[in-house]
C-alpha cells in the first residue's frame, strides 16, 4: 500500500510526499489505522523503523480535521514525552515538516536553555508539545503548560525513560492529564517493568511488535574486527580514509575517550567532532547542525548523547569500544540503515572486551561476522597510519594534556 492510497487530507499527503516517503514502513503500516480509529497503542519498535512518523502522521491528520472547528485557545492537544533533548528537537522537526500545510503547530521544550522564549511561545498557543520531563514539569508547576485538555499522550523510548530514572515523573504526569485521552506507548525493548508502566497508562491497547525475533534492523551489515586496544585508532583511520565520502558515527565508552579519538583523528588529518554530555546544549546543537549539513562526516559520540537521534544518512557505525550494556549495541547500530537505507556496523573488539561481545551475541542470537585480518595486513594498517611514527611518549603527553584541558573546562563550566 502506498501513502497516496490512504484517506489522509491533501495537506498531510502533500507534506508526506515532500519528505520523500512513498510507502509506509512496517510500524507505520501497522499503527496508523489504529491511531486514526482512536485506539491506544503499545508498540515495541526500535529507532530507525520510522516510528516518529507512525504517530506524527495520524496525530496531525486528526488534529487537522478538528482544527477547522477549534481555536488554539483550547490549549495543548497532544503531548509527546521523550527521554532526551536531542530526540525532542528531532521529533519536533518531523512534526513541523509533516504539519507544514496545516494549522497544526508543534513546539518543543527542553532544559539547558533559557525558559523565557519557551514561555512566550507557549503563550502564543500550540497544539503539539514535545518535551523532556525536567523542563516540562517546571513549566507545568509555574502554570505555563496546561495538560488538562490533552487528546493524545505519546510516550516515546519508554525503556530509555526508565533507564534515566524518569519513572516517578511519568507517574506524576498522570495527575495532570485527563482520564479520557488516547495513549500511544513506544519502547524499543519490553520487560516486566516496562509492561507494568505501559499498562498503567494505556486502555485496552493494540499491541504491535516489529521484528520480534531480531532486535536489529535487517538493513544493517555487521562486522567484527579483533584489534588491540591501542591499535584501534589506526583501524578507524584506515576505514575512514577508505571511504572518504561516507558518513560515520563512532561510539566510545566515555567522554574522555571520545575526546581522545577526536585528537587521534585530527593528528591524521581527519576532521571530526565529538558529542557527549560534557558539552553544553548550544555546543551539541551546533555539532548536530554541522553534521546534518555534512560539514563534517565523522561524529564521535557516547551512548547517552546519541540515543534515539536520527542522524541522517549515516553509512557506518563504528563501535570503537564495545558497549558495556548489550542493548546499547542495538541502539548504536540503529543509527545506520534507517528507513529504507542500508548501513554497515563495525565493532572493534580488544581481547579485554571479549566477554562484552559474548553478551551482545547472546542478545542478537547470532555471531557477528569476523573480518579475518592476517598478521601482515594488521601490521600494514598500523605502519601506514599517518600517526604511526608518533612516539609513545609524545602520545602519552598529548593524552595527558587532553585530559587536563577537559577536566579544566568541566570545572569552569561548574
Ligand atoms: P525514526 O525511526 O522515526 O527515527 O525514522 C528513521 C528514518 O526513517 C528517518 O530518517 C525517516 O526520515 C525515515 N523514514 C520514516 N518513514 C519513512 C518512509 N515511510 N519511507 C522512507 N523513509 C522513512
Amino acid at each position: 500500500m502506498k501513502f497516496e492510497d490512504y484517506h489522509f487530507s491533501d495537506e498531510v499527503k502533500m507534506s508526506i510526499g515532500k519528505l520523500g516517503f512513498k510507502k509506509p514502513t512496517d510500524i507505520q503500516f501497522k499503527t496508523i489505522p489504529h491511531i486514526l480509529r482512536g485506539e491506544d497503542i503499545l508498540a515495541i519498535a526500535q529507532t530507525g523503523t520510522g516510528k516518529t512518523a507512525a504517530f506524527a502522521i495520524p496525530i496531525i491528520e486528526k488534529l487537522h480535521a478538528k482544527k477547522k472547528f477549534q481555536s488554539r485557545k483550547d490549549g495543548i492537544k497532544a503531548l509527546v514525552m521523550v527521554p532526551t533533548r536531542e530526540l525532542a528537537i528531532q521529533i519536533d522537526d518531523v512534526f513541523k515538516k509533516l504539519a507544514q500545510n496545516t494549522r497544526v503547530k508543534s513546539f518543543c521544550v527542553v532544559g539547558g536553555i533559557d525558559q523565557g522564549p519557551q514561555i512566550q511561545k507557549l503563550e502564543e498557543g500550540i497544539d503539539v508539545l514535545i518535551a523532556t520531563p525536567g523542563r516540562m514539569f517546571d513549566l507545568v508547576s509555574q502554570g505555563y503548560i496546561v495538560l488538562s485538555r490533552i487528546d493524545f499522550l505519546v510516550l516515546d523510548e519508554a525503556d530509555h525513560m526508565l533507564d534515566l530514572g524518569f519513572i516517578k515523573d511519568i507517574r506524576d504526569l498522570l495527575k495532570f492529564l485527563p482520564a479520557k485521552r488516547q495513549t500511544l506507548f513506544f519502547s524499543a525493548t519490553i520487560d516486566a517493568e516496562i509492561k507494568k508502566l505501559a499498562y498503567s497508562l494505556v486502555t485496552n491497547p493494540i499491541r504491535i511488535q516489529i521484528s520480534p525475533k531480531d532486535p536489529v534492523s535487517k538493513n544493517i551489515d555487521h562486522a567484527l574486527i579483533k584489534v588491540e586496544q591501542d591499535d584501534k585508532r589506526f583501524f578507524l583511520e584506515r576505514i575512514i580514509k577508505n571511504y572518504p565520502e561516507a558518513r560515520f558515527i563512532v561510539f566510545t565508552r566515555t567522554k574522555v575517550r571520545a575526546e581522545r579519538v577526536v585528537q587521534a583523528m585530527e593528528r591524521v588529518s581527519i576532521k571530526c567532532l565529538s558529542i557527549h554530555s560534557g558539552k553544553t546544549q548550544e555546543e551539541r546543537n551546533e555539532i548536530m547542525s554541522q553534521f546534518n549539513k555534512s560539514l563534517i562526516n565523522v561524529l564521535v559520540a557516547t551512548d547517552i548523547s546519541a540515543r534515539g537521534i536520527d542522524f541522517p544518512d549515516v553509512d557506518f557505525v563504528v563501535n570503537y569500544d564495545i558497549p558495556e550494556q548489550p542493548e546499547n549495541y542495538v541502539h548504536r547500530v540503529g543509527r545506520t540503515g534507517r528507513g529504507i537505507k542500508r548501513g554497515k556496523a563495525y565493532s572493534f573488539c580488544s581481547p579485554q572486551e571479549d566477554p562484552l561481545l559474548l553478551q551482545i551475541e547472546e542478545l542478537l542470537g547470532k555471531k557477528i561476522t569476523l573480518v579475518d585480518i592476517g598478521y601482515s595486513d594488521y601490521s600494514e594498517v598500523v605502519k601506514e597510519s599517518e600517526d604511526a611514527h608518533t612516539d609513545w611518549k609524545t602520545l602519552m603527553k598529548q593524552m595527558d594534556e587532553a585530559e587536563k584541558s577537559y577536566a579544566q573546562r568541566k570545572r569552569k563550566k561548574k
